[in-house]
């Protein structure tokens, strides 16, 4: 164990310790965060993933649509209805817009 002079304050201080004793500041040795991105050991979504949840999203995007719609109209409460549609509809193009980067970054 060493000391290491604390950043803020000039106190020695543990170089396994986290927080400075004197005035809590980080330490910036062993913070066990890593601001550099390492690459994930994740695997990326295979074709079949992507293909279902393109169906899934789609359909969502789709609901929202026909909500939106003449349909949403003769539903009871049509606020509700549009409230609906365009939740489906915002959710299922940021779910496409998802895909698509993935199905981008499938091709590399
Ligand atoms: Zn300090």
């Amino acid at each position: 164990m060493a000391l290491i002079a604390c950043g803020e304050c000039g106190r020695a201080v543990s170089d396994k310790a986290e927080f400075c004793v004197g005035c809590g500041a980080p330490l910036k040795t062993h913070s066990g965060i890593d601001l550099v991105p390492v690459n994930s050991k994740v695997t990326p979504p295979t074709r079949a993933q992507l293909r279902r949840r393109a169906l899934l999203a789609l359909s969502a995007l789709g609901l929202g649509v026909v909500l939106a719609g003449p349909f949403g109209r003769h539903l009871g409460n049509a606020r509700v209805a549009a409230f609906l549609a365009a939740l489906l509809i915002i959710a299922g193009l940021c779910a496409v817009l998802v895909l698509l980067v993935h199905a981008a970054a499938n091709r590399r």
